[in-house]
């Protein structure tokens, strides 16, 4: 197999666009389709601090490593779950790789801070550890943005994690999330922090082979709590779909913006949307829809059923 671009020899064969590419058009192909997406979808210039949130997975450092070859701000965040051998593999990666190339690494523990793991908390609040996880990163990495003088914030959610989300709204109609779904959700209020997801033009595989060239030293193994989960049984099925036919998870995903996009200029925005919901939790200030926020509930009531020091 030879690259499509220098007819050197090709490491990645890339289906979808009836190509292939060496490791150096590889890392050049990956690079463009980033910079398209920031651009497209004007996600941030380089005069904005970026933050990445970062779980020591091929994307989230990926994420890291392509900003920083294209010349942006971009900053490192970490929340140690508390797992065992996992967060302290994922967690050495990260360290690693930050502190090889001068990058400012924020840490947020926890079990220092909330008093308990994921597993543990979960556990108390009676709630499916996912779920409880979810809630803690989006307040986490929304607070530390915000109150680090961040702009905006990037996570790693490659095209494959977005196809997959959005068969499962659509499976479900959960309208609401499918409104909510995109590659940038804009500052709609003072506390909140642009939200991106740069990767989203990628596949898996793609990064997967961007990270192996690059040398980035990533965790390999999933998350534990990961096993069974339905988004991975939906990555199944997308990726069967795709060998069959190339290009279908890109259709899939991209015809979706394109028609959201038609659809936003027919209603208010969520920007407009947000500022006439959202108001400031009564406990911690975060911006919330509601009298007080998921996190806070969450919070108290794994007080409530247990002896752990609510942190915030
Ligand atoms: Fe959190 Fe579940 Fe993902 Fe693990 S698999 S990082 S517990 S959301
Ligand atoms: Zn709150």
């Amino acid at each position: 197999m030879r690259c499509r671009k220098c007819k050197g020899k090709a490491v990645l064969d890339v289906p979808r666009h009836h190509t292939a590419f060496c490791k150096a058009c590889l890392t050049e192909f990956v690079c463009a389709q980033v910079e398209r997406a920031i651009s497209e979808e004007r996600m941030f210039t380089k005069a904005d601090r970026v933050l990445v949130a970062v779980s020591g997975g091929k994307d989230s450092l990926s994420l890291l490593d392509i900003l920083g070859k294209l010349g942006y701000q971009a900053d490192a965040f970490y929340v140690d779950l508390g797992i065992g051998e996992y967060s302290r593999q994922s967690k050495a990666k990260v360290e690693r790789y930050t502190s090889a190339r001068g990058i400012s690494l924020h840490v947020h523990e926890l079990k220092e801070d909330e008093g308990a793991g994921i597993n543990d908390l979960a556990d108390l609040v009676h709630r499916p550890t996912c779920s409880v996880c979810g809630t803690l990163k989006r307040y986490h990495f929304n607070r530390t943005a915000v109150e680090k003088g961040y702009s905006v914030l990037a996570t790693g959610h490659n095209l494959d994690d977005e196809a997959a989300r959005l068969l499962g709204n659509v499976l479900h109609w959960q309208t609401e999330y499918l409104e909510k779904q995109g590659p940038t959700l804009p500052d709609s209020v003072e506390g909140f922090a642009k939200k991106v997801k740069p990767l989203y033009r990628l596949a898996e595989r793609e990064i997967a082979a961007y990270a192996v060239v690059n040398k980035i030293d990533y965790i390999v193994e999933e998350c534990p709590n990961a096993q069974g989960a339905k988004m991975l049984l939906y990555k199944d099925i997308l990726n069967r779909l795709e060998s069959e036919s190339p290009g279908t998870k890109q259709a899939f995903y991209w015809g979706f913006l394109t028609r959201q996009k038609t659809d936003e200029q027919a209603r208010p925005s969520m920007a407009e949307h947000d500022r006439a919901v959202l108001r400031p939790c009564v406990t911690c200030g975060q911006p919330t829809t509601s009298e007080i926020c998921s996190y806070c509930k969450l919070m108290a009531r794994a007080q409530k059923n247990g002896p752990t020091p609510v942190g915030s």
